[in-house]
C-alpha cells in the first residue's frame, strides 16, 4: 500500500469503477424517478459518477423489505455464532479490496491516501471483524429473583434501524452503526451523506457477497432535508442511529416524538478543549495539538479546536504549534507524503472562511494561516490556522467550525483550566497533558466529555465506548455497549407451581 506513490495512485484512480447506484434487497438499483446527482471529488472538483437520489418511494420499497428480511427471521433468527461468520467473511472481503475502497474513500472525500489507507479502512475492517465475533460471547442474564421463579432478561433487536451518517468520515462511521446493529440482529436502512455515498455503497455489495441475507442492509443515497426526514419519521422503523450535526440531531429526536418513539442514539458535534500545563512533555504535547486540529482538515468531531494553554509558557509553546502546523499545509490527497486534504466542498470552505474573518472581527490576533489555498487545482483547500488572543466567549471558541481553525485561549489556574473546558455546550472529547498525575486525573475527572486523554489525543479503539455528553449527543458507538443501542431488553417471568 504505502510502497505507492502519487503517480501510481492516479493510474489506479484512472481503472478504478464507481457504483453510484442505490442498494436495495440485495442488489444495485437505480432510484425509482431515475434522478441522479453528481459526486464531486473535493480534491480537483471534478465529477466522479452520477449517484442515484433516492425518494419516499425508494424508501417504502427498502423499509419494506427490511421489515419482511426482520420479520423471516433469515438473520434476526440466524444463530450467533453464523451472524459472527458473515460478519467475518465481510471483514476479509472488504480487507481483500482495501486499496480500492482506499482510494474510493480519498476520491470521494478528499482525505489523505495515507489516511485512508492506514486508518479508515483498516478501521472499518477492524469494527466488523470485532463486532461479529463478538456476537457469540454476549450472555443474557437470570436475575436472583424469589424462589420457585425464574427470570429470563433477554436483549432482543429492535427491527429495523435507520441509519444516518456525514460526510467526514463516512466509511468508519458507517462501519461504527452499520456493525453492532447487524451483530445483534437488525435489519438496517443506511442513508449515507449526500456527497460521500461511494464506500458505503461499494461495501453493501460485499455485505451481500458475504452472505448476509438479501434485504437485511440496503443503502439509500437521498437528500437528508426529504429522504432521511422520511426515514426517521416513518412508523414502521424501531431505531435511528444517527452521527452529525447537533442542529440536525435535536430535529431527530423531534421527529421520534412526533411519530413513534423510534429509539433513537446521536452522535454530534463537539468544541473539544485541548489542555496543556507548563510541566508537559512540550514537544509532543505541541505535535500532537496540531495533529488534533488539522488531522481531516478539522473536519472532526472530536478536533482539539480549544488549545487551552498555561499562561507562562504561552508564547514559546505557541512557536512550537506554529513550527507543527507547517507540516501540515494541504496538498494533493493521492500523494502519500500529504498529510491534509481538502475541505469536502466549496460551501464548506466558504465557511471556514467566514469564520476567520468572525475571529478577526471578535479581535482575536491570527497567529498562522488563515488563507484559501491551491486555488488553480479546481479543490477547496484551506490553510491550516491559529487564533491567539481568544477568550472563550467568542464564536471561534464557542461554535463548532469545522475546519482547520485553532483557537488558543490561556489559564492561570488549574480550576480555571477546567472551567474553560466545561464552558461548553458540547461534551464530545478533550485532553490534558501534564507530568503531575495528581493534576492530569483530577482534569480528566472533572472536564465533561465522553473520552478524555491524558498525554495523548484521538487515543482509543473498538473495545471503547465512543459518544458525547451534553448537545455532543446521547448513546455509544463502539465496544459491547454500542449492542445496547440496538437492542430492547425483555423480561419473561416465570413460576413454578
Ligand atoms: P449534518 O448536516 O447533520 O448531516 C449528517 C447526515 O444527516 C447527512 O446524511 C445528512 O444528509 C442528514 N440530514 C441532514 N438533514 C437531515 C434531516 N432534516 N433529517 C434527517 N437527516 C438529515 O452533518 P454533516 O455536515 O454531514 O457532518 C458534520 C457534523 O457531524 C459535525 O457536526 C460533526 O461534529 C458531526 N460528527 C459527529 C461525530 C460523532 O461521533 N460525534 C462523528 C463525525 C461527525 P445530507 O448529506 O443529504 O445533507
Amino acid at each position: 500500500m504505502l510502497d505507492k506513490t502519487a503517480t501510481d495512485w492516479q493510474a489506479l484512480a484512472g481503472q478504478l469503477k464507481f457504483e453510484g447506484r442505490a442498494f436495495i434487497n440485495g442488489r444495485y438499483a437505480d432510484a425509482l424517478s431515475g434522478r441522479t446527482r453528481p459526486s464531486i471529488n473535493p480534491g480537483n472538483g471534478d465529477e466522479l459518477v452520477e449517484v442515484s437520489v433516492c425518494s419516499n418511494e425508494d424508501a417504502e420499497t427498502a423499509i419494506n423489505g427490511a421489515r419482511s428480511a426482520f420479520e423471516s427471521g433469515a438473520w434476526s433468527k440466524m444463530a450467533p455464532v453464523d451472524r459472527k461468520m458473515v460478519l467475518v467473511r465481510w471483514a476479509e472481503l472488504i480487507e481483500k479490496h482495501a486499496d480500492q475502497l482506499a482510494l474510493l474513500e480519498t476520491l470521494d472525500v478528499g482525505k489523505p491516501i495515507s489516511d485512508t489507507t492506514n486508518v479508515d479502512v483498516p478501521a472499518t475492517v477492524r469494527t466488523i471483524r470485532w463486532s461479529g465475533e463478538a456476537i457469540d460471547k454476549v450472555y443474557d442474564e437470570i436475575p436472583p429473583t424469589p424462589a420457585d421463579t425464574l427470570a429470563l432478561v433477554q436483549r432482543l433487536p429492535l427491527g429495523v434501524v435507520a441509519a444516518i451518517v456525514p460526510w467526514n468520515f463516512p466509511l468508519s462511521t458507517t462501519a461504527w452503526k452499520l456493525a453492532p446493529s447487524l451483530a445483534t440482529g437488525n435489519s438496517v436502512i443506511l442513508k449515507p451523506a449526500s456527497s460521500t455515498p461511494l464506500s458505503a455503497l461499494f461495501i453493501a455489495g460485499l455485505a451481500s457477497e458475504a452472505g448476509l441475507p438479501d434485504g437485511v442492509l440496503q443503502v439509500l443515497p437521498g437528500p437528508g432535508g426529504s429522504l432521511g426526514k422520511y426515514l426517521a419519521t416513518h412508523m414502521d422503523i424501531d431505531g435511528l442511529t444517527f452521527t452529525g450535526s447537533t442542529p440536525v440531531g435535536k430535529m431527530l429526536m423531534e421527529y421520534s416524538g412526533q411519530s413513534n418513539l423510534k429509539r433513537t442514539f446521536l452522535e454530534l458535534g463537539g468544541k473539544s478543549p485541548n489542555i496543556v500545563f507548563a510541566d508537559a512533555n512540550l514537544e509532543k504535547a505541541a505535535a500532537m495539538a496540531a495533529a488534533a486540529v488539522f488531522y481531516n482538515g478539522g473536519q472532526t468531531c472530536t478536533a482539539g479546536t480549544r488549545l487551552i494553554v498555561e499562561e507562562k509558557i504561552q508564547d514559546r509553546f505557541l512557536e512550537m504549534v506554529t513550527e507543527n502546523a507547517k507540516g501540515w499545509m494541504p496538498g494533493d490527497p493521492l500523494d502519500p507524503s500529504t498529510a491534509m486534504g481538502p475541505m469536502i466542498d466549496a460551501a464548506q470552505c466558504k465557511t471556514v472562511a467566514e469564520y476567520v474573518d468572525i475571529g478577526h472581527r471578535e479581535g482575536a490576533e491570527l497567529l498562522f494561516g488563515g488563507k484559501q489555498t491551491l486555488e488553480e487545482s479546481g479543490g477547496y483547500y484551506y490553510e491550516p490556522s491559529i487564533f491567539g488572543g481568544v477568550s472563550n466567549d467568542m464564536r471561534i471558541a464557542q461554535e463548532e467550525i469545522f475546519g482547520p481553525v485553532m483557537s488558543v485561549i490561556p489559564f492561570k489556574t488549574t480550576e480555571e483550566a477546567v472551567q474553560i473546558a466545561n464552558d461548553s455546550i458540547y461534551g464530545l472529547a478533550g485532553a490534558v497533558w501534564s507530568n503531575n498525575i495528581n493534576t492530569a486525573h483530577k482534569v480528566a475527572e472533572s472536564v465533561r466529555v465522553g473520552t478524555m486523554g491524558i498525554n495523548n489525543y484521538f487515543g482509543g479503539d473498538i473495545t471503547v465506548p465512543f459518544g458525547g455528553f451534553k448537545q455532543s449527543g446521547n448513546g455509544r458507538d463502539k465496544s459491547i455497549h454500542a449492542f445496547h443501542d440496538y437492542t430492547e431488553l425483555k423480561t419473561t417471568w416465570i413460576e413454578f407451581s
